[in-house]
C-alpha cells in the first residue's frame, strides 16, 4: 500500500512541475548522532528522491545550543523553496524539543506536531495530521474498514501518536477507549476493541487472548531487538484471531514514511495554491 501511494504522490509531484514549475522542498534536521535517527533520516531521504521531493538534511553537533537549532529553523522558515520542516526526535538532552517544534513555521510542520496543527485537530479543523495516525487512518479506509460506530481502543497516549490517533478515530465516529501505563486490567479493554491500535513500545505486550475475534490489530511499535525489530503484537499468534492485523516490520513504519510525503506535498501545493484533482 506504502509503495501505491509513493506511486501516486510522484505523479502528484509532477502535476505540481506542470502546472507550477515548482518542486516541494522537505528539510530535515538532525542534531546529534544517534544512530536510530540516522536510519530514520536515511529512509526519509529514500522515499523523498523516489517520489521528486527535493529534500536536505541540516546536521548539527549533539553540542548545538537551542539557539543554534533556532537559528537554523528561522532561516528555513524564511526560504521560500522549502515548504516542510522537521527536526528529527529524540533531540539531545539538553536541546527542547517542544519549544523547536513551536518554532516551525505551522504552515511548514509536516510532522504535524506544532500546538497549532494539534489545536486544530482537536477542534475538528483542517490541518497537517501526524504522520503515523494519518498512516492508520488511510490503511483503515482503503481496507474498507469503516471506524464509525465500532469500538476502537488505542494503547499509548503520546504526542505522536496515541492522543491523535484517537482523535482521528473520534473524528472518524469511532466510540474510542484510550490506555496507558495506569490502566487497570488493559486486556479487558483490548478485549472489546473491533480495531485495536498499539503503539507503546514494549514487544508482546499484546497476546491472542486480549483479541477480539475479527479485530484490525494495527501494531505501532517499533523496539530495536537483536537481529532487527518487533512490534508490540506477538503477531504469530494474533494473526489466528484477529481479522485484519498489520505486520512489524513493514506495516505502519513505511505508512508512516509515506505520509510525511503527501504532508510535504500538500505544504507545497498549499503554498502554490495548486489543488490537485481528485
Ligand atoms: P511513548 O511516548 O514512549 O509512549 C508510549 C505510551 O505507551 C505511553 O502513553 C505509555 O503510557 C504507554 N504505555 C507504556 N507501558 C504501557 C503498558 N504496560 N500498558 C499500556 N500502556 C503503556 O512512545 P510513542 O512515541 O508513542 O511510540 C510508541 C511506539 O511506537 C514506540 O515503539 C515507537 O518506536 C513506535 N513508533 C512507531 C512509528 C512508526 O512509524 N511505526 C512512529 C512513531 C512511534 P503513559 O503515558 O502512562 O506513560
Amino acid at each position: 500500500m506504502a509503495a501505491g501511494i509513493r506511486k501516486d504522490l510522484a505523479r502528484r509531484v509532477a502535476k505540481l512541475a506542470e502546472y507550477r514549475h515548482a518542486t516541494p522542498g522537505l528539510a530535515v534536521i538532525l542534531v546529534g548522532d544517534d544512530p536510530a535517527s540516522q536510519i530514520y533520516v536515511r529512509n526519509k531521504e529514500k522515499a523523498a528522491a523516489e517520489v521528486g521531493v527535493r529534500s536536505g538534511v541540516y546536521r548539527l553537533p549533539a553540542t548545538a545550543t537551542q539557539d543554534q537549532v533556532l537559528a537554523t529553523i528561522r532561516e528555513l522558515n524564511a526560504d521560500a523553496a522549502i515548504h516542510g520542516i522537521l527536526v528529527q526526535s529524540p533531540v539531545p538532552r539538553h536541546l527542547s524539543f517542544e519549544a523547536l517544534v513551536a518554532a516551525i513555521d505551522p504552515a511548514k510542520d509536516v510532522d504535524g506536531f506544532h500546538p497549532i496543527n494539534l489545536g486544530r485537530l482537536v477542534r475538528g479543523q483542517p490541518c497537517t495530521v501526524a504522520c503515523t495516525p494519518k498512516g492508520v487512518m488511510t490503511m483503515l479506509r482503503r481496507y474498507g474498514i469503516d471506524p464509525s460506530g465500532k469500538h476502537a481502543v488505542v494503547v499509548g497516549r503520546s504526542t505522536v501518536v496515541g492522543k491523535p490517533m484517537s482523535l482521528l478515530l473520534l473524528e472518524a465516529d469511532a466510540t474510542v477507549t484510550v490506555c496507558h501505563r495506569y490502566t487497570e486490567d488493559l486486556a479487558h479493554h483490548t478485549r472489546q476493541a473491533d480495531i485495536l491500535v498499539v503503539a507503546v513500545g514494549r514487544p508482546g505486550l499484546i497476546t491472542a487472548d486480549m483479541v477480539k475475534p475479527g479485530a484490525a490489530v494495527i501494531d505501532v511499535g517499533i523496539t530495536r531487538v537483536e537481529g532487527g525489530i518487533a512490534g508490540d503484537v506477538d503477531f504469530a499468534a494474533v494473526r489466528e484471531v484477529a481479522g485484519w492485523i498489520t505486520p512489524v516490520p513493514g506495516g505502519v513504519g513505511p505508512m508512516t514514511v509515506a505520509m510525511l510525503m503527501e504532508n510535504a506535498i500538500e505544504a507545497a501545493e498549499r503554498h502554490y495554491h495548486y489543488a490537485p484533482a481528485g
